[in-house]
């Protein structure tokens, strides 16, 4: 999907190195994407795609190496500073390391493994379909830009309109995953989290993953977002997402926290007894802003430290430890096959 991005890219990237030897031009900002994206294309993606034989998929391949790239610097900066603020102003205790390491498997799988494999296997394939399919049709894809024009002149200014229609789909999405009950069980495994950390963020069933991602990729498609956009969209929002889920004791303070989610805002949305319980299932489900839950009636804005988790954990539920055992009980909750803590099996129901 971002394929004239990447190609851009790796032309201005080819064009600085070629310039470089006669004038020294400055190292730009999108080589620091460029450069390690042409030298992984080249020395370990293009050999093993054609290795493959799948010679057919070297341009979603060559899209799919700016995700790992993204991915690999989103890494770094978890760890350098998301771990150093960590580490300075903890908000409790972790006292389950393993808990932990379980959401570092969630987080380094998809950032470098899982999303680019999903952007060359699904996403851009798919997306170059439609776009052909709608071409033959005569029907050209709709371009926001030419209907606010004023807008359209400011790149930053038309990004962020893309950016709140974006995340306007991203609070009904999690609304839906509340609401849902077999959504519910698949989002569940976010949840169970009783020792968030930056990490924490990437802590999704496979599956929610999967469905949030294409709906996301749909949006874009349907706004007609540049490909720079969504690239753009989907890093800053994972960003954003992965401080929200520190473990820090740092505030927005009131006015910053009105327009931006903070790790507070989030917190509650994941606290015991808070996060998914009463009329709206929940609270807080805003992504990157707070003004849906402004809006419609979601946003708590209580004070004060929140443990985090599922409440029937707290009676005793178990939602599964390990990487597998997480998805394999969210499955078998979908199917009604693990009951909530003290009900009966179906089967065992029916038999009495
Ligand atoms: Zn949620
Ligand atoms: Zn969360």
């Amino acid at each position: 999907m971002n394929i004239p991005t990447s190609r851009q890219a790796a032309q201005v990237s080819e064009e600085h190195v070629l310039n470089g030897l006669h004038d020294a031009t400055p190292f730009s900002l999108q080589d620091l994407i460029a450069v390690p994206q042409q030298w992984l294309f080249e020395h370990w993606v293009q050999p093993a795609i054609f290795q493959l034989g799948w010679g057919q998929g070297i341009e979603a391949a060559f899209d799919a190496t700016e995700w790992f790239v993204w991915g690999l610097y989103e890494v770094a900066f978890m760890v350098l500073v998301l771990g150093t603020l960590e580490r300075w102003r903890p908000l409790e205790a972790l006292s389950d390391p393993g808990a932990v390491r379980v959401d570092q498997v969630f987080t380094l799988l998809h950032r470098l493994g899982l999303f680019p494999l999903l952007a060359f296997a699904v996403l851009v394939p798919a997306i170059d379909a439609i776009e052909a399919a709608l071409r033959m049709h005569s029907i050209s894809r709709p371009n926001p830009d030419q209907w606010l024009p004023e807008i359209g002149h400011t790149a930053l200014l038309s990004w962020l309109v893309y950016l709140i229609v974006f995340d306007f789909v991203d609070y009904w999405i999690h609304r839906l995953q509340h609401r849902l009950r077999w959504w519910w069980e698949l989002h569940a495994v976010h949840h169970s989290q009783r020792q968030m950390t930056y990490w924490s963020d990437q802590r999704n069933h496979l599956l929610d993953d999967l469905l949030r991602d294409v709906l996301i990729a749909l949006t874009a498609l349907l706004i007609g977002a540049a490909p720079s956009q969504f690239v753009a969209f989907v890093v800053f929002s994972r960003v954003l997402q992965s401080l929200q889920h520190a473990n820090i004791r740092i505030g927005f303070g009131h006015g910053l926290d009105r327009v931006l989610v903070s790790p507070h805002f989030h917190r509650v949305h994941h606290a015991v007894g808070l996060g998914h319980e009463g009329r709206q299932q929940g609270c807080n489900f805003g992504v990157l802003f707070p003004w849906w839950d402004m809006l419609f009636g979601t946003a708590r804005w209580d004070r004060g430290y929140f443990p985090t988790g599922i409440a029937d954990q707290v009676q005793g539920r178990n939602y599964g430890q390990g990487f597998w055992a997480l998805h394999w009980k969210a499955l078998l909750r979908v199917a009604g096959r693990e009951p909530p803590v003290g009900a009966a099996l179906p089967a065992e129901s029916s038999a009495r």
